[in-house]
């Protein structure tokens, strides 16, 4: 590549909102054969809201949404800011919590005055052995829906379930388009469960879904498509997508998204819609194919 057509790409790039870091991103990125999307706020919006409570026997909505406020309101998530943001829109006070531990993928765990509220994934909370969990499938019904779902549990007993919905991005299904149109295969990755992973990969037509992936671990799953032979891309807007923006042949931030992400990839994403990552592996095999 010479460095002026080198040049002339990267400005005409980052006219279309597209940043590369440098020139050898831009010669490679066109060489990627699997794009990893993360869903939430890469794929989705990332504003998610409560659209169901659904409290165990025994406990009233307003309680349950009481609990989980509580124990939500010191947390960042963007789970637990729709949860908390709820609350204050039903006028409901909140629980002063004393003490407040964040479980990475799993959920929140809290104390305050009525007891110990976690507030989490249905398998944290198995894990944890709360009792009365219900057998029904009523958190999966929401799931298959597109919800994501997380138990309530006060002092190790079950208190109902809270859903959230957060919508795909109108532009994300015609992204996917055209990137398998390109030639890549496209994985969506995710720290959800498997139901509601597949009900939004359904919505924008991917078929490969890695669910349930710890924050730590996205960056393995980066490697281990790597070591299949594949040359990887990573678009994400998380700090949890950080070491797997790192690890990708190529890293892309939506930068809209967090400035840890943007400082993990090698390029920026300025639109935040996945448009801009299917016109990155565009342009960079247009500029190598005017090198030939
Ligand atoms: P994502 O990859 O979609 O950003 P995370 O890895 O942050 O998801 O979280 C995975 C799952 O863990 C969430 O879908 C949720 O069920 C649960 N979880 C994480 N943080 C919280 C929280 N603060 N409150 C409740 N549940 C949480
Ligand atoms: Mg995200």
């Amino acid at each position: 590549a010479t460095p002026t057509s080198i040049m002339a790409g990267s400005g005409r790039a980052a006219e279309n909102g597209v940043l590369f870091k440098g020139g050898q991103y831009l010669e490679s990125t066109g060489a990627v054969e699997t794009i990893l999307l993360d869903k939430t706020g890469t794929i989705t919006k990332g504003e998610p809201a409560v659209t169901d409570i659904v409290p165990a026997p025994d406990w009233t909505e307003q309680q349950l949404l009481m609990h989980a406020a509580g124990a939500e309101q010191s947390s960042e998530h963007a789970l637990a800011q729709a949860i908390v943001q709820d609350a204050a829109q039903k006028n409901i006070t909140l629980q002063r919590a004393s003490s407040f531990e964040a479980v990475p993928g799993k959920g929140v765990l809290a104390v305050t005055d009525t007891g110990i509220v976690a507030v989490g994934t249905s398998a944290w909370l198995a894990e944890r052995q709360v009792a009365g969990m219900p057998e029904g499938a009523e958190n999966e019904k929401l799931e298959e829906q597109g919800k994501t779902v997380m138990g309530v549990a006060v002092n190790d007993r079950f208190a109902g379930w809270i859903a959230v919905a957060d919508t795909v991005k109108e532009t994300s299904r015609r992204a996917v388009e055209r990137m398998q149109a390109a030639g890549l295969e496209v994985v969506m990755i995710t720290g959800d469960n498997e139901k509601t992973a597949r009900a939004i990969a359904a919505e924008v037509g991917i078929d490969r879904v890695i669910a349930r992936v710890l924050p730590e671990q996205k960056s393995s799953e980066v490697t281990r498509l790597q070591r299949e032979g594949r040359r990887v891309a990573m678009v994400g807007d998380g700090i949890n997508d950080a070491p797997a923006l790192a690890t990708a042949d190529i890293g892309m931030a939506v930068g809209t998204g967090t400035d840890i992400a943007v400082e993990a990839a090698d390029i920026t994403l300025m639109r935040g819609d996945l448009n801009s990552a299917a016109d990155a592996v565009l342009m960079s095999r247009a500029t190598m194919k005017n090198i030939k």
